[in-house]
């Protein structure tokens, strides 16, 4: 694995914890962002995260001191980018930014540059043709807290080019990543194509009043072994982004059973404050 200098765009809630994990690890970085407000903001973000390195890891001061100074920060696209050896996006996800900013990395970044996109919910062929090098152009997406949560799921599009996958599992491994190869492209990736039908089937059996909660968990638990049932799950996910996924379900499908899915999170739990884990009580207390 050849790569050294490892520059970061969009450095939100995602590119900040990227940045500095590969930081950590012994990288130089370059963090860039829209403005010098946004790198204000991002530097904040970074700070930020430095007792949880030393609380989740026991990481000592002077090692999350050093890991911060690898770091420099620009809001010049051809300068945040000049020595880079990988440019990895987490700008919004939105379609229209992504693929302006993929239009302009193209034309200033060297030919070398190999581009990974962050994007969950995105596929990397979307974007492969303002890339301007489709080949070396592929998607490495990293789950939030990503220091205690290391997976970090790499997938090809159709013209990504074999050493270049086989460069970006290299360098993820490096960074302290679970490092998991999807061959083609997938929405949702492994984890999500998972999940996602794991706790809507949950939802499903709940609002048909199949079982209750305690019941529907416990069932998953005893007969596989896991260690959370679905609603244990969706606690952690958050109750807000479990009824957001539901409505945009019940609209594109015209399902009514989405529908009520999504009413009763929002009657039962969001109007009554429970929004899951980071509340203290979801579908469980805490
Ligand atoms: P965020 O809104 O926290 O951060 C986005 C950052 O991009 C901000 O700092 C913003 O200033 C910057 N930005 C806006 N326009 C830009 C531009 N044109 N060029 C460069 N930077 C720009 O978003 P986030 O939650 O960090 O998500 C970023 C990406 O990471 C998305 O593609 C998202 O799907 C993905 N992702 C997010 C999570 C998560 O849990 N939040 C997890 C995995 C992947």
């Amino acid at each position: 694995m050849n790569f050294k200098n490892i520059t970061v765009a969009g450095s939100g809630v995602l590119g900040s914890q990227i940045a500095y994990q590969t930081a950590f690890k012994g990288f130089n970085v370059t963090v860039y962002d829209i403005n010098d407000e946004a790198l204000e903001r991002a530097k904040e973000r970074i700070q930020g995260l430095k007792p949880h390195y030393q609380q989740d890891l026991g990481a000592a001061q002077d090692e999350v001191d050093q890991a911060f100074n690898r770091i420099t920060f620009h809001s010049d696209l051809s300068k945040a980018v000049a020595e880079a050896d990988l440019v990895i996006e987490a700008v919004p996800e939105v379609v229209q930014i992504k693929t302006d900013f993929y239009t302009k990395l193209g034309q200033v970044a060297p030919e070398k540059t190999v581009f990974a996109t962050n994007s969950s919910t995105l596929l990397p062929s979307q974007f492969a043709a303002a890339t301007g090098r489709p080949a070396k152009f592929l998607a490495l997406h990293f789950a939030n807290e990503i220091w205690k949560n290391n997976t970090a799921e790499i997938m090809k599009h159709p013209g990504t080019d074999m050493s270049v996958f086989n460069e970006v599992i290299a360098f993820a491994k490096a960074i302290g990543m679970v490092a998991l190869p999807l061959h083609k492209e997938q929405p949702g990736y492994i984890l999500n194509s998972l999940l996602v039908p794991l706790l809507e089937a949950a939802q499903q059996l709940l609002v048909r009043e199949v079982a209750d909660v305690e019941t529907i968990d416990k069932t998953w638990m005893v007969a596989t072994g896991a260690p959370q049932g679905p609603f244990a799950i969706l606690d952690v996910v958050g109750i807000n982004t479990a009824y957001n996924i539901g409505n945009a379900k019940a609209e594109a499908t015209g399902d009514p059973e989405f529908k009520k899915i999504a009413e009763l999170l929002k009657t039962e739990y969001i109007d009554k404050g429970k929004l899951g884990r980071a509340t203290g009580e979801g579908f469980y207390k805490y």
